[in-house]
């Protein structure tokens, strides 16, 4: 169907953070399948622990224990500040599982009939029903109304904005649940949570009982230098989506909650192939070679170098650029509003010079490299980009 504008690129094998088209260019990657490859194209752990479980056992389904499932979970748990997980197949789904938790904990620990969740601005929560919803860009909605509803927007990183919105809601403002925002707006416009802005919902949803979640489908699993972004926060969340980079390129989702907000009983939710061995052993991997590759610090290593170099771009072309922004591996450079220049655009001139970018709304070219890029490889990426604002300015 006629759902996507396609760049004029037929990629056909990839390794490591190189992809090659039909006729055989190189292109260097900093898009990774939408912030999934964290490992790189082609990675060996994860071509060869697949393999195995392939020829080992490749979906049973939720009616029986899955070991990879429990292994993967376990690791979850272990890592983070969840006590409990959901496993789905996309970062969509694992956000309508959060809403529909979110409501039935309205409905039974605080006894509301008609659940609010408030959601940010220029947010990106997915595109199935109630996630695009949930989705604070009327962009995606048109078309599609009636959307679904008891969604309720502020503006990300704005505290006046949150109180405001809370105070015109008047007797409905005691229907709200739960608050659902992104550490880091991603799709929005890579735009990284402010540590005050937080550190006041933290303690606004503590003293009114409602749950905050992070929907971590993108900057969960390393993608900002911490494993995850509500580290980057110092706060932690009740609930939290994840999906994009968990299974390294393979179709995994998960809704994660502590203790306190896992309220689902046998029969509330379900999915037929969510955490099936081969999307788990798919986690697991990735999980473990983050570990044992010390990932982490490789992503703030090469995420500082990046932000420097697109720095120095912005120096060399001030008319153009607006700012740089992001944490770890994903970084933003803002087009100034007034240009008639827009992302697509550049990333247009960026294929030119053998460079894959994707863009954040129509101003901002967002990067977001596999997670294991050298640093000859953040070198080449600044040196593509400078030489395509060079032909187009
Ligand atoms: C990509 C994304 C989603 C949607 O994930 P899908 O796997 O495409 O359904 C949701 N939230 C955020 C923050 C995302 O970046």
């Amino acid at each position: 169907m006629g759902t996507y504008t396609r760049y004029p690129l037929r990629i056909t094998k990839g390794k490591g953070c190189w992809v090659w088209d039909q006729n055989n260019q190189k292109y260097l990657d900093a898009v990774a399948g939408i912030a999934t490859c964290s490992l790189g194209h082609s990675n060996r752990a994860i071509a060869s622990a697949l393999t195995k479980q392939l020829k080992k056992l490749q979906h049973i389904s939720n009616l029986y224990s899955i070991p990879e499932q429990e292994e993967l979970g376990q690791w979850l748990v272990q890592n983070s500040c969840a006590d409990s997980i959901f496993f789905c197949n996309s970062g969509a789904e694992a956000n309508e599982a959060a809403i529909k938790l979110a409501r039935k904990y309205g409905h039974t620990k605080l006894g509301i009939k008609e659940p609010i969740i408030l959601s940010a601005e220029e947010s990106f929560h997915g595109r199935t029903l109630a996630a695009v919803s949930a989705t604070g860009q009327p962009k995606y909605h048109s078309g599609f109304e009636p959307v679904v509803e008891g969604f309720k927007f502020f503006k990300y990183n704005n505290w006046e904005s949150f109180i405001k919105l809370f105070a015109e809601l008047e007797e409905r403002s005691s229907d709200v649940v739960a608050v659902l925002i992104e550490p880091i707006q991603g799709e929005g416009g890579v735009r990284p949570g402010d540590k005050t802005f937080f550190k006041h919902l933290k303690s606004f949803c503590k003293e009114k009982k409602i749950l905050l979640i992070f929907d971590e489908v993108q900057s969960g699993m390393g993608r900002t230098g911490y494993l995850w972004g509500y580290q980057s926060l110092e706060i932690e969340p009740d609930i939290f989506t994840l999906a994009k980079g968990l299974g390294g390129g393979h179709a995994i989702g998960a809704l994660l909650a502590k203790k306190s907000a896992d309220i689902f009983t046998p029969g509330d939710h379900a999915s037929t192939f969510g955490g099936n061995p081969f999307a788990c052993r798919a986690g697991l991997t990735v999980a473990k070679e983050i570990q044992k590759r010390n990932i982490l610090n490789n992503v703030k290593q090469r995420g500082d170098e990046l932000k420097k170099g697109l720095s120095r771009i912005k120096q060399q072309f001030p008319n153009q650029i607006q700012e740089i922004r992001g944490l770890g591996l994903m970084q933003g450079l803002v087009i100034k509003e007034d240009l008639l220049l827009t992302s697509q655009e550049v990333i247009s001139a960026a294929i030119e010079k053998k460079l894959l970018l994707v863009p954040a709304g129509s101003k901002v070219v967002r990067m977001v490299p596999p997670l294991i890029i050298k640093k000859q490889e953040i070198y080449e990426l600044v040196k593509r980009l400078q030489e395509a604002f060079k032909v187009l300015v």
